[in-house]
């Protein structure tokens, strides 16, 4: 949460920094106005209309542009709710699959339980956009286009109407304000708020009088309108922004809760930790294994799932192969899965004892058949059981060198219940969980990035 917010802060910086590189050549158009309207008398309402327009609508694209961010912020505070860490989320991403039991959801953790982490991120995260893109988008755009007509419309009133025959020196700040005064009245509270916070104001110097009230507004009015006719143009920036925006805070996003994507080289399950290559400081750390099998382990002798608890002893005991690293070269061998840590996988050992860490070492308490367990862990295996027992149909299709083993004891009481998956599910299980990739989802925005146009200026 703390890191979602300070990614969101730094990219409101770059905001404003480039809110300020076109503020400075707004200026410089602004400074060219000033010069006309002091030294060409004859042209002075023109100009008057100009500045008093350009500033009208510069203050109501911050205003839009804030309301993107805002957007954004809102979207990733929902986020942040519901995945809080990387921890959270493994954490999460068993519950969401053994213990609800959601046994796609087990197959997609089995074959990859990072990209399952994104998928369910990425499900989460365009549901909720899509719900305030729809408000948002809708708002903004009417408001743009509602703001310059309304803001026309009142001026043409205040016009035909006379009322503001009898003021004394007319400027545009006291244009402003009476015409603030008016939208105060709308009764739409929304268009209403935007339009008096936006409606320009003027620091003392370029606070000119208005000589010809009559013609100032015809200019204005030309101006509102040429903004208007770009209004299409506008529309697409605001929402090629605010896709731009969510894009980049949805990658900040994932980038904090993706946490490392080792894997347990017994279990298969994922590490914990908030980032890649913590290793020497910190050891790889699953708080949560299962059976090794969920990650292909079989036994050497009729090629079955090898189901014992990933911190049973006799999984530790038990000597290992594996296929050679390169083709023809000799079959890797270890003694136990100590052996072959300490040397394929010195990651997931502490550096100095090269013992595990608690959360991984062998334990009593997961052996199969242990009746002194405490209930979590109990529960841990009955979920282990109850997913393979599910899950083994689709998994083998995954795991092609695996025999099925229709012999053991448990399977029958844990299928009972029905909804097991069975071979044909597997494609289908693949094809969702690899839908959508962070690279494709995530990356693609490069593309998009460099069309930040800023309005049209087109004056003189
Ligand atoms: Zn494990
Ligand atoms: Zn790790
Ligand atoms: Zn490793
Ligand atoms: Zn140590």
């Amino acid at each position: 949460m703390a890191k979602a917010t300070i990614h969101y802060r730094f990219q409101i910086e770059q905001q404003n920094f480039q809110t300020r590189v076109s503020e400075i050549l707004g200026k410089k158009q602004q400074k060219l106005w000033e010069i006309q309207a002091r030294v060409d008398s004859g042209k002075r309402e023109v100009h008057c209309a100009k500045v008093w327009a350009k500033t009208f609508v510069d203050t109501l694209d911050q205003h839009f542009r804030n309301a993107v961010g805002r957007m954004a912020q809102e979207v990733v505070s929902h986020m942040s709710k519901i995945l809080t860490n990387p921890g959270s989320a493994c954490e999460q991403a068993i519950e969401r699959s053994f213990t609800k039991r959601n046994w796609r959801h087990v197959v997609m953790y089995a074959i990859d339980p990072t990209q399952y982490l994104f998928m369910e991120f990425h499900k989460e995260w365009e549901t909720f956009k899509q719900g305030l893109v729809d408000r948002y988008c809708q708002e903004l755009k009417n408001n743009f286009g509602n703001c310059l007509r309304v803001a026309e419309e009142r001026m043409q009133d205040l016009l035909a109407g006379g009322n503001l025959d009898g003021v004394k020196d007319l400027t545009m700040n006291k244009l402003s304000h009476v015409l603030k005064e008016v939208c105060a009245e709308l009764a739409d509270d929304s268009l209403s708020a935007v339009l008096c916070g936006c409606l320009p104001s003027f620091q003392a110097a370029p606070d000119w009088t208005l000589n010809d009230f009559g013609q100032f507004v015809q200019f204005a009015s030309v101006e509102l309108r040429r903004y208007r006719a770009n209004m299409r143009e506008t529309e697409t920036t605001v929402e090629r922004r605010m896709e731009a925006e969510l894009t980049r805070q949805k990658s900040e996003f994932w980038k904090c809760i993706s946490g490392c994507p080792a894997r347990c080289p017994g279990c298969g399950t994922k590490c914990n930790l908030e980032h890649e290559n913590h290793w020497p400081e910190r050891p790889h750390e699953c708080r949560r294994h299962v059976y090794p099998a969920f990650n292909g382990w079989q036994k050497q002798d009729g090629r079955k799932p090898f189901l014992l608890h990933c911190r049973a002893k006799a999984q530790w005991q038990i000597a290992r192969t594996r296929p050679p690293i390169e083709a023809g070269g000799p079959e890797r061998y270890w003694d136990n899965f100590q052996a072959m840590l300490e040397d394929e996988h010195p990651d997931w050992l502490c550096p100095c004892t090269r013992k595990p860490l608690a959360t991984m070492e062998p334990l009593e308490d997961y052996e199969e058949d242990c009746e002194t367990a405490p209930d979590e862990i109990q529960r841990e295996i009955e979920e282990n059981r109850r997913a393979w027992a599910n899950c083994k149909d689709a998994l083998l299709e995954h795991f092609t060198s695996m025999a099925d083993d229709p012999d053991i004891p448990w399977l029958e009481k844990y299928k009972r219940e029905g909804g097991a998956l069975s071979r044909e599910d597997f494609a289908s299980i693949r094809d969702e969980l690899f839908a959508v990739t962070p690279l494709e989802s995530l990356e693609a925005m490069d593309s998009m990035m460099p069309l930040d146009d800023p309005l049209d200026e087109s004056g003189y």
